[in-house]
């Protein structure tokens, strides 16, 4: 393995990223990571010491000296910041709407290129986020862009919440999307596009099991395995 050897998923919110990365990192035996989470833990701490979203120049010469981790824990990777685990923090919508508005700042981003390469230096890895393929790992040998509608993303990312327990309001989900969309897509700093050598995939009228299939069959012309779907 060398660190081409990579798969790198980016697009936006509630496109499915996270679900898709982390079952192709299972089928190919790599790691998986979730960059989304380090811009989270970044907001988390920005807000918990009284930052907003427009410090983002402050925040980023503060979050260069933060200790983010990953610690994987039966099976399931959690975010730390130093000893302090934050996964159960992170996914509130304050932190979704603060994290979006923090990413857009050129210091919040560098903060967090070493970390995210350094989890990257020897392969075996499926990346998501949303300059994976462009910006962070561009040697991938292998990258998706993962769309699908608005509409359709928030009806997923709502049913997703409600399975899990949450409270959710599918009109404030889909407002939530169209601004992070517009938050990743406008930024001067990487903004969400695909990567010209990037498999664009379009979910809207796919399963999930349909886009995982299309990956595996990518990965499989890419890699030469025999990698399986659970
Ligand atoms: O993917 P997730 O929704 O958890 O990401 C939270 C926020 O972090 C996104 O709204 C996006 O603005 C930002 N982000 C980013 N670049 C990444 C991953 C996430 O700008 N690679």
């Amino acid at each position: 393995m060398n660190k081409e050897d990579m798969i790198t998923i980016d697009g936006p919110a509630g496109s499915g990223k996270s679900t898709l990365a982390k079952n192709l990192a299972v089928a190919l035996g790599w790691n998986y990571l979730d960059t989304g989470a380090l811009y989270r833990a970044v907001a988390l701490w920005a807000l918990e010491n009284g930052y907003a979203a427009g410090d983002g120049d402050k925040v980023g010469e503060m979050a260069e000296k933060l200790e983010l981790r990953f610690v994987n824990l039966s099976g399931e990777n959690r975010v730390f910041i130093s000893d302090r685990d934050v996964t159960g923090l992170i996914r509130t919508a304050e932190i979704s709407s603060l994290s979006s508005s923090l990413s857009a700042y050129p210091k919040v981003r560098a903060s967090l290129v070493s970390i995210q390469r350094r989890l990257g230096q020897y392969g075996a890895l499926v990346a998501e986020g949303r300059d994976m393929g462009t910006v962070i790992f561009p040697w991938a040998k292998l990258k998706f862009f993962l769309s699908a509608d608005p509409a359709t993303r928030a009806r997923r990312r709502h049913h997703q919440m409600i399975m899990e327990g949450q409270p959710s309001n599918l009109e404030n989900v889909l407002a939530d999307i169209l601004a992070r969309d517009r938050n990743d897509s406008l930024r001067q700093a990487s903004p969400l596009k695909a990567d010209p050598m990037a498999v664009v995939i379009d979910s809207t009228n796919l399963s999930l099991f349909e886009v995982e299939t299309i990956m595996i069959g990518q990965a499989q012309k890419i890699f030469g395995s025999n990698f399986s779907l659970n």
